[in-house]
């Protein structure tokens, strides 16, 4: 069995615990065949930007634009340490916003030949008053200014369809597809949310996109996978190509749960992953 998992963090992101080298060791240790090093994307670019990004503490959330060359060649050396060991692999986990694709492909175009692939998320959403990171706990409090949850849904999935559609954001796999459930906030009208979700599902078969199964989702209050499984059926019935995600912060949290995974897709249907080599997708059997 091959067990791959591409999307990890590590302390250069400042809430993670561990450095590259210690996910490394891990996944050697787990007898992992691969491990796609992600960690998130700098927020500093969009700093001289209408976006006030200053509304959420994105220092807490990335490495520094600095930081990124020493993270590349880390990776890089890191490979060449290991080459026996283990498949390693070089990723960013970026965050998306509509109106700073030009910026981020400023910082973005020199580095690409180093990446292997690109993991496109929403974390922040514009909200009503001010900027809304919603998958940081001391946002809760902002869940409050929408008439109801339904409506941060339909907020997400519309950016999700931004990315997706976006002729400027060169990215990969759509990472935590149904994150607002994190804190076990439910959709409420589901057909609404569901039409949504489909039509979100339907622009990313059309991209040819991977979609991740992320199994954070299973160590939060929600304590499912993101997606869930109805949301992998429909992706299962459009043919929409996956792959294995802990989304750990810690070493410890490697490819959580991915055998409970591995079963639960092959339920569906699903007999391969995609896996990516310099931008490169192709598909393993599992
Ligand atoms: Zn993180
Ligand atoms: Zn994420």
């Amino acid at each position: 069995m091959v067990l791959e998992d591409w999307h990890t963090h590590n302390e250069l992101c400042r809430h993670a615990e561990g450095t590259i080298q210690d996910y490394i060791k891990k996944a050697i240790e787990m007898k992992l065949d691969l491990i796609g090093i992600s960690d998130h994307f700098p927020y500093e670019y969009l700093e001289n930007s209408s976006l006030f990004i200053k509304e959420v503490p994105y220092q807490e959330y990335a490495m520094r634009l600095d930081e990124v060359d020493l993270y590349l060649s880390s990776i890089e050396k890191l490979k060449i340490k290991y080459d026996n060991k283990i498949h390693i692999r070089t990723a960013f986990e970026i965050d998306y916003f509509r109106s700073h694709e030009e910026s981020l492909r400023k910082y973005f175009e020199n580095i690409l030949d180093k990446i292997d692939y690109v993991l496109g998320s929403v974390h922040i959403l514009h909200g009503k008053s001010k900027l809304f990171a919603f998958d940081d706990r001391r946002f809760l409090g902002m869940y409050m200014e929408y008439e109801s949850i339904d409506k941060i849904y339909m907020e997400y999935y519309h950016k999700l369809q931004n990315m997706i559609n976006s002729k400027e954001f060169d990215f990969d796999v759509i990472c935590h597809f149904d994150l607002p459930k994190k804190y076990n906030k439910r959709a409420i009208n589901k057909q609404i949310v569901m039409d949504e979700v489909i039509k979100t599902l339907e622009l990313a078969k059309k991209a040819d996109l991977t979609i991740e199964i992320n199994t954070g989702g299973l160590r939060k209050e929600i304590k499912e996978q993101y997606p869930s499984s109805e949301i992998i059926e429909k992706m299962y019935e459009l043919d929409i190509p996956i792959l294995f995600g802990s989304d750990c912060h810690h070493p410890n949290e490697l490819a959580y749960k991915f055998n409970k995974m591995i079963d639960l897709v092959r339920k569906i249907g699903y007999n391969q992953l995609a896996h990516f080599d310099k931008r490169k997708r192709i598909f393993i059997q599992i």
